[in-house]
């Protein structure tokens, strides 16, 4: 029905080998929303991204995305489906150019997406367009992360998955990368953001999931993760 979820994690265990890295972990993600999944270094966020797009398989629970179990589906089906993890090294090709690193990613996608072209593209990253011939190699780490995303699109995501897309850039370039995210979600892209930054996510985000040692331990809307300071103090170090 048209009140599902677009991507429902239900009571997931996934690690690595014998270590049990996230327990009975639960979250849902409704079309069009931008969700947070915030917490410390080492809290588990990476891993969730990785079972939702299918690289570990959940040792227990499923992922179900558009109403199929996508559990440990490869990422590569995972991705034809109209999911993209940007990962937090980003990944582009250091010695191709901007626009080559663009139409690598023009693949398809998911039926559903409405993809971008490469013109496209380079239309909405002001920053890119105006270093289409550069090499990737060349570019800032916010224009790194602005390339990433924007290979998300093109390959036909609907649902982006976005690993501290902030991490170690300057606040300027934060804010940047912030109206990236709102202009991509404008255009409906879904998109589920992980960050140590719970000021990015209180920004950004419709709802926000707070991760301590590998179990959710709130949810909430930004306004109401605002108020609660024992949830900011206890889980973020923020006070
Ligand atoms: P970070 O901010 O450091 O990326 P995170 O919240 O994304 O943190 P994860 O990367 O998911 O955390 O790591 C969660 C736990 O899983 C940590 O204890 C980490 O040491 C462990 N871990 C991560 N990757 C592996 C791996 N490939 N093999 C074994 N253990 C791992």
């Amino acid at each position: 029905g048209t009140t599902d979820p677009l991507l429902s994690v239900d009571s997931v265990d996934a690690g690595y080998g014998e270590t049990t890295v996230l327990q009975d972990l639960s979250l849902s993600i409704d079309e069009g929303e931008i969700v947070s999944l915030v917490g410390r270094n080492g809290a588990g966020k990476t891993t969730t991204l990785r079972t939702i797009m299918g690289i570990l398989e959940p040792t227990s629970g499923r992922v179900v995305y558009r109403g199929d179990d996508v559990s440990g589906l490869d990422a590569t089906r995972t991705a034809a489906r109209g999911i993209a993890l940007v990962p937090e090294e980003r990944r582009i090709f250091p010695e191709l150019t901007v626009r080559e690193n663009l139409e690598l990613a023009d693949h398809g996608g998911a039926p559903e997406a409405d993809s971008l072209s490469v013109a496209e593209a380079l239309e909405m990253f002001e920053n890119l367009r105006e270093r289409a011939g550069n090499a990737g190699s060349s570019l800032s780490g916010g224009e790194q992360q602005m390339l990433a995303i924007a290979r998300a699109l093109v390959g036909g995501a609907d649902l982006v998955l976005l690993d501290e897309p902030t991490e170690g850039l300057a606040p300027y370039i934060v804010q940047d990368v912030m109206d990236i995210v709102e202009r991509l979600n404008d255009r409906g892209i879904t998109v589920l953001l992980v960050e140590q930054n719970v000021h990015v996510c209180l920004e950004l985000a419709d709802r926000n999931y707070v991760i301590n040692q590998g179990e959710i331990v709130y949810e909430g809307t930004s306004a109401e993760l605002e108020a609660n300071e024992e949830v900011l103090d206890r889980y973020l170090g923020v006070t």
